[in-house]
């Protein structure tokens, strides 16, 4: 029989990360660390003690009181994901009926929008500042006119790196009638997180990754942290085995050396901090063609004044970094990867500079 998909969904198209090729990738925000050898033994000793045969624990009980345990939190406030991505659409679908409103922010990560559009709901997209910071007064203002149900950023924002305080983002919290959720997928790189207040506040939900400072991107492992109840109705709403064995095991292998990432934080974070000195050094020399914005995150997000043309050149070099319109956002990474990163940039500003076919706009 012939089969015709819904206007939903007829229009998407999968999701497709930028060409794997390239010899250097500072696309994606992935931790440039490989795990260090005592994690990677223990890992393989989870692997010859898995019964492959059963289904994973549900709750992920071990890896979650590992994960409250390390970020200071009850256990009956946690959940573990499919990486975090999976509990951002749990919130989305769940917590949201057809056409409720969900206020985002712009520019901030896409995947709000993505599951807001899936879960029938109506994305009330609010503008940044030109400095890319959130004018909080305005937003709930516009939280409360539009009677938004879900209100969700990331902190640091990827792709702007811009983070925020903790009072910014407590005001948020306690003026709004919805759940707030904040995306702390980079909040290892920053040491703001609302974490340590989430006992006050029934109507907020906080997100962390083990994919970006801890390493684990491939074993797909995030939380949701939560009141009790909101915990409960998260776990009553997600596939019953959605993280597997084998990352619960890893997951928590990783939670039991903490020195090990503290380690890495640092080592990513002195990275980032090159990376952003570097790009300072090159806008002060070039101030036509770079205006570097922030490096909260484990990136560098910058404006640039021929995007298309300096994303091209970077490729050509074999570097392949992540491209918002006008702006590029730069992971950092090894020590090699980003003196070559910073030699193209470099190469392209000197010979593009002053005969540049377009100066830099000022930040809309
Ligand atoms: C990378 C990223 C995540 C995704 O984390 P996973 O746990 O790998 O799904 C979530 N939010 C933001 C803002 C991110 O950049």
């Amino acid at each position: 029989m012939p089969f015709e998909l819904n206007a939903k969904i007829r229009n998407l198209s999968p999701y497709e990360p930028g060409q794997a090729k390239a010899r250097i990738r500072l696309d994606a925000n992935e931790s440039f660390l490989s795990l260090p050898d005592d994690v990677m033994a223990d890992i393989r000793a989870c692997v010859d003690a898995l019964h492959f045969n059963r289904y994973p624990d549900p709750s992920a009980a071990d890896l979650c009181r590992a994960a409250a345990a390390w970020y200071g939190v009850p256990a009956d406030c946690v959940t573990a994901g499919n990486g975090s991505d999976e509990l951002t659409s749990i919130l989305f679908s769940a917590f949201l009926q057809k056409g409720d409103r969900v206020l985002c922010f712009e520019p901030d990560f896409s995947m709000y929008a993505f599951y807001g559009y899936l879960a029938e709901s109506v994305c009330i997209r609010a503008k940044k500042r030109p400095d890319y910071t959130i004018d909080i007064q305005a937003a709930i203002e516009t939280a409360r006119a539009e009677k938004a149900s879900m209100v969700i950023f990331s902190n640091p924002c990827n792709p702007t790196s811009v983070g925020m305080s903790e009072q910014e983002v407590l005001e948020i919290v306690r003026s709004v009638d919805a759940l707030v959720v904040v995306d702390e997928a980079y909040m290892d790189f920053y040491g703001r997180s609302i974490l340590p207040r989430l006992a006050e506040f029934e109507n907020l939900v906080v997100l962390r990754t083990m994919s970006k400072a801890m390493g684990l991107a491939a074993a797909r492992i995030g939380f949701a942290f939560a009141s009790p109840s909101v915990t409960r109705a998260l776990k009553s709403a997600k596939s019953p085995y959605n993280v597997n064995a084998l990352s619960q095991a890893i997951g928590a292998a990783v939670f039991r050396k903490p020195e090990a990432i503290t380690h890495s934080v640092n080592l990513i974070k002195s990275s980032r901090d090159m990376l952003w000195q570097e790009f300072g050094r090159l806008a002060r020399a070039f101030p036509d063609q770079l205006r570097p914005v922030a490096a909260d995150a484990n990136f560098v997000y910058t404006e640039t004044a021929q995007c298309e043309k300096l994303f091209g050149h970077l490729l050509g070099s074999g570097i392949l970094v992540r491209r918002f319109g006008d702006c590029l956002r730069v992971t950092a990474g090894r020590n090699l990867e980003n003196v070559e990163l910073i030699a193209a940039v470099e190469s392209f500003c000197s010979s593009s500079s002053g005969g540049g076919d377009i100066l830099c706009e000022a930040p809309k």
